[in-house]
Formats: C-alpha cells, structure tokens, sequence
C-alpha cells in the first residue's frame, strides 16, 4: 500500500542543513494501522509528510497505491492526493465556517450536486457520530468533537490512507480513547490504512499492528506490536 524507500529529508537554509530523516525504509501494507514512535525531533512528522509529497523527500522513492508519486504530474499528484487522509494535533478546521462547510470543503471541484454534497457530508457526520452539529461551528465543539470533524473531512474522498499527526496528543486520555475506537471503527469497518505518529505508547498498544521507532532521523527498530512489547 505505502512503500518509503531509502528516503532521506534534508533541510537547508542558509548556512544551516538539518537532516530530518535518514535511510527509512518502511512498508505498510493495505489495511494496516502502522505507528510511527518517537521523541519529539525524531523525523516523524518529516517523514509522514513525504507519504502524500507534502515534504518531497531529498533522496528515495515513494509509492502509494502502487503509484511511485514522484512520477505523478502536478494533476495526478492532486488526484493522488485525495485519496490519502490527513488528520493534525490542533484539528486544522476553519474557524469562521460551519461544521457542514468544514466537511464539505474536499468535496468542492468534485462534480457533485449540492443533494450529492449535503447527503455525503450527512453520512460522514453520521459516521463520526456528529449529525447534529451540522449547522454549529468549530467554537462550539470539543477537542474529541473537532478532531471527529476533522477525521469526517479527511474521509470526504474515500481514501485509502488516513495520516494522523499526533492526532490525540491535545485530547485528554478519556476523547484519546474514543477518538482511538473511531480510527480502529474505520480501519475495521472501510478497510482504512492508518498511518498514526505518536509520541504516546497507550495509543501504540492499544491501536496499531505494526510500529517503527524513529530517532534522529533514523528508524531504530520496526516490528509488530507483539514482537515488541512481549517480554520473553
Ligand atoms: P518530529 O515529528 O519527530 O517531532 P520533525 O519531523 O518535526 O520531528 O523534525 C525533524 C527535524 O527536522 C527537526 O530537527 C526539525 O527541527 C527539522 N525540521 C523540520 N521541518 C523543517 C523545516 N521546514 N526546515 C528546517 N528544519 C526542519
Ligand atoms: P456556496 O454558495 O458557499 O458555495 P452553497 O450554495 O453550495 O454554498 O450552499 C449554501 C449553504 O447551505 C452552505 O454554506 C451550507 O452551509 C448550507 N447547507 C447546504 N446543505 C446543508 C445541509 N444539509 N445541512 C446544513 N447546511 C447545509
């Protein structure tokens, strides 16, 4: 599904380079619910962005879906895009528009009628389990309740994968939890790919199959969760 192959991330500015990440090789297999552990400057976020080119890698190849993504035209890149979810820490929604608005938003360019939109939009709300905040706006919402929206528009063009970037790491352990019952719903439920960066490991034991330790740029130790969290 997600192939990162010998990928290197160099920063330079000015008189300064930063290499963010170094020599990652990474498989994720469709279905999956990877993590992507480590401390903070790790590389983690870095390397999550190349998945969808938002970070285009310095040196390595990135293949989703089959696609080696550098190839893709600035066209197919966009149709590439859509079909990988993106979720953030502070939820990234638009303050001033409404939740319908906010979830509506991918589906602007789609081709479909405004019914196609509203009734869309009405499943992915009902999906979250947020249907009667349609008409509210982000202020009036929880942290759980905003990442929920936020996960409703990542899903608007039915796709493949969904990145989460310390996507519970705002919420307190009681919403992290059900915002992790809802990621393990969608992976269960539409078959969702789940590529999850965490820095804390009740949401790498409780959700993912597989997890690599990333540090300085370099992925330490990659395994299933069983292999790594059970003693001999
Ligand atoms: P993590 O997500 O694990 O906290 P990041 O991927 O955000 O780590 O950062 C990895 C390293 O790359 C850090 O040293 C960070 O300062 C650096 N870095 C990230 N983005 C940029 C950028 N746009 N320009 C320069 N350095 C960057
Ligand atoms: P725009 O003119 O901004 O492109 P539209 O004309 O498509 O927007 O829709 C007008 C407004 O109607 C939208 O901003 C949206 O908030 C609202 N709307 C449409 N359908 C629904 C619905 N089912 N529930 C709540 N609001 C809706």
């Amino acid at each position: 599904m997600i192939e990162l192959k010998d990928i290197d991330v160099i920063f330079s500015n000015d008189d300064k380079v930063v290499t963010a990440v170094k020599d990652v090789n990474i498989t994720v297999d469709r279905g999956e619910i990877f993590g992507i552990v480590g401390y903070s400057g790790a590389g983690k976020s870095t390397l999550v962005r190349t998945i969808n080119l938002l970070q285009p890698p310095t040196q390595g190849t990135v293949t989703v879906n089959g696609q080696e993504m550098q190839k893709l035209s600035k066209k197919e890149l966009r149709g590439a895009r859509k079909k990988i979810g993106m979720i953030f820490q502070h939820f990234n929604l638009m303050d001033s528009r409404t939740i319908f608005d906010n979830v509506a938003f991918p589906l602007k360019g789609s081709g479909l009628s405004k019914d196609e939109v509203a009734h869309k939009v009405a499943e992915l709300l009902d999906l979250v389990g947020l249907e009667e905040k349609t008409d509210n706006y982000p202020s009036q919402l929880s942290g759980g309740q905003k990442q929920r929206v936020a996960i409703a528009r990542a899903l608007a063009n039915d796709p493949d994968v969904l990145l989460c970037d310390e996507a519970t790491s705002a919420l307190d352990p009681k919403t992290t939890s059900s915002i992790l019952d809802l990621l393990r719903k969608l992976n269960e439920q539409l078959g969702l790919t789940i590529v999850i960066i965490t820095h804390e490991m009740s949401v790498v034991k409780d959700l993912c199959h597989r997890v690599a330790v990333m540090e300085d740029g370099h992925v330490l130790e990659q395994g299933s969760i069983v292999d790594m969290f059970t003693n001999p």
